[in-house]
């Protein structure tokens, strides 16, 4: 997925075939670190990979969201970190309920903790579970939750918007941070010349500190150069940037085609750069779609127009159209400009039946 997509930082990569249950692993190249996007099934994953996870965001706590948890506590319970994980109201519950089910009389001081958080209309509450102690769940306190942000790192932003799914289900977009890109036909039409100044405003812009101070720049008054100060130095920034927006990610799962779904997705989701969401149904079953507030290829046909991103995963194609997604393909009807990814209907080998295992006792 990623040799073709124009990221700078994250590296995408969709962990599951169109009928498995999904999860997204988004490393960040500068870091080495990654984050995980729903918790389906991850048993496939090397255990290096886990332990690069800083964060999991979890849509939902349906099983097949969420049934991978185990393996990460498996892969990573011995680490000496905290990783943090976001959901919708009562993921901390669910996690408790998942650790409570395994005995812990072995700790060290040193394991990992996991810090929960709840994703609530106006606030996150927040559950801190320590390793060293056996994962008990300690409530960390609530703070209130205005604007879509839920987390960042120094290279990404992931929002969420609380979505109906029959139980809410987190939405989620996941942006790069902004880069300093400077149009030089920008900057000689505002009669500036290139100096020193620029790696000042660069540092600046990188430590999220345009404000404060002004800036001397360099600028042409006839045939001379001349030192100039700037007040306004976000002003300026603006007149000579590169307008162009940061890469982002949309993932969209299991939520209903209403009303006041379909806002909120278009809010957060349009002109995303790829966009990764779910397509359960044929456009037959469109029934069973919605009874199950799930999307069919009638409702992502429409979505991709809406939200022009530049890249479309249709994925989560439900277990029953087994060896039928040739018919799931050629149901899509995108914009020219909005591209399809293809996943293959499943990335690991089948399981085995007990006769393809070696008999015990072979030479
Ligand atoms: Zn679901």
């Amino acid at each position: 997925m990623k040799r073709h997509l124009p990221f700078r930082y994250l590296e995408p990569t969709f962990c599951a075939g169109l009928l498995d249950d999904p999860v997204l692993h988004l490393n960040v190249r500068p870091l080495g670190r990654a984050i995980l996007i729903d918790c389906g099934q991850i048993h496939h994953l090397a255990k290096r990979v886990l332990k690069s996870i800083d964060a999991v965001f979890v849509t939902h706590a349906h099983m097949d969201h969420f049934m991978g948890f185990d393996t990460l506590v498996r892969h990573i319970h011995v680490s000496p970190r905290t990783v943090e994980l976001f959901g919708p109201p009562g993921i901390g519950r669910k996690v408790e309920a998942k650790l409570a089910g395994y005995d812990w009389n072995l700790t060290e001081s040193y394991w990992c903790s996991f810090l929960v958080h709840e994703v609530h209309p106006e606030e996150i509450h927040s559950f801190l579970f320590p390793g060293a102690e056996g994962f008990p769940c300690r409530p960390v306190g609530a703070r209130p939750w205005r604007g879509r942000e839920i987390w960042h790192n120094g290279f990404l932003t992931v929002e969420a918007e609380l979505c109906d799914h029959r139980i809410p289900a987190l939405v989620l977009r996941i942006t790069e941070r902004p880069t300093f890109w400077i149009d030089g036909a920008r900057l000689a039409e505002a009669g500036l010349v290139p100096g020193e100044w620029l790696r000042e405003m660069k540092s600046r812009f990188y430590r999220g500190a345009l404000e404060g101070a002004p800036l001397t720049v360099l600028r042409q008054r006839g045939e001379r150069v001349v030192k100039e100060e700037v007040e306004d130095v976000s002003a300026l920034f603006e007149a000579i940037r590169r307008v162009q927006e940061p890469a982002s990610i949309g993932y969209m799962t299991d939520i209903g085609m209403s009303e006041e779904n379909i806002a909120k997705v278009q809010e957060l989701l349009t002109g995303v750069t790829l966009l990764i969401c779910e397509c359960s149904f044929l456009a037959e079953d469109v029934a069973k779609a919605r009874i199950s507030h799930h999307l069919c290829t009638t409702d992502v046909n429409m979505l991709a127009r809406e939200l022009r991103p530049g890249w479309l995963l249709p994925m989560h194609l439900s277990k029953s159209y087994n060896a039928k997604s040739p018919l799931l393909y050629r149901e899509f009807a995108l914009p020219p400009e909005v591209r399809l990814l293809r996943l293959p209907e499943h990335l690991t080998p089948c399981p085995l039946l007990p006769a393809e295992f070696p008999p015990l006792g072979a030479e």
